[in-house]
């Protein structure tokens, strides 16, 4: 509804007529292999650990994401959260089904809001995002996690950010084998890993999770 009130800018690059224009979608960094197989940070050959997750306890399988998180990226992900843009969405969904092979999966979730956060905003990205490549894989939509209130992940340490999620999430009801689970942004992957914690101790046996974007160090 707001689109409709403002002039039309791509919100990466400025550009009026559009929120999102093609020359920032066809820019965005996609992340090529080789790269690590177990947690997707890209590596100078394809290794099964890498130093980012090597004596990392993690309770999913796999993490992929579509793009590096620069930038443009960081403009385009911050108005999407603001704002329910839905080319944002589109353009999005296009370059993970892009880059991301389908996931070989029961059933796709997501990262659920902050349960405070979710009501000043009334959309979410990771939802959007969840939905949208759930019909494009083929795959049926779950949403067995709930999530308590926590404290921000911003600004805090990895060891910190791990502790903060640790026991936020949980499922409810009985979770297929195998789950892809989708978030917009793998920072840490704290999140993402107490998420696929939680999926597993209802059920999940294996949990892949895919990601628009990456933060890479
Ligand atoms: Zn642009
Ligand atoms: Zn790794």
């Amino acid at each position: 509804m707001l689109d409709l009130l403002l002039p039309q800018r791509c919100v990466v690059c400025g550009l009026g007529g559009t929120q999102f224009c093609s020359t920032c979608l066809t820019r965005l960094p996609r992340i090529e292999p080789p790269l690590c197989e177990r947690c997707g940070t890209p590596t100078a050959w394809p290794v099964r650990r890498c130093r980012e997750c090597a004596g990392r306890r993690l309770a999913f399988a796999s993490a992929r994401a579509a793009v590096l998180y620069d930038d443009a990226v960081r403009a385009l992900v911050a108005a999407w959260k603001e704002r329910a843009l839905r080319r944002l969405a589109a353009g999005a969904v296009s370059v993970v089904i892009e880059v991301v092979p389908p996931p070989k999966a029961d059933v796709v979730t997501f990262i659920p809001p902050d349960p405070d956060r979710e009501l000043k905003r009334g959309h979410h990205p990771p939802r959007q995002l969840a939905e949208q490549l759930a019909r494009r894989w083929e795959l049926q939509l779950a949403t067995p996690l709930r999530r308590r209130a926590a404290r921000r992940q911003r600004g805090l340490s990895r060891a910190e950010r791990r502790r903060n999620v640790a026991g936020v999430f949980s499922a409810k009801g009985a979770v297929p084998r195998s789950v892809v689970l989708i978030d917009d942004v793998f920072t840490s992957g704290a999140t993402v890993n107490a998420a696929a914690s939680a999926l597993r101790k209802a059920g999940a046996r294996r949990v892949e999770v895919v990601t628009f974007a990456r933060v890479v160090r």
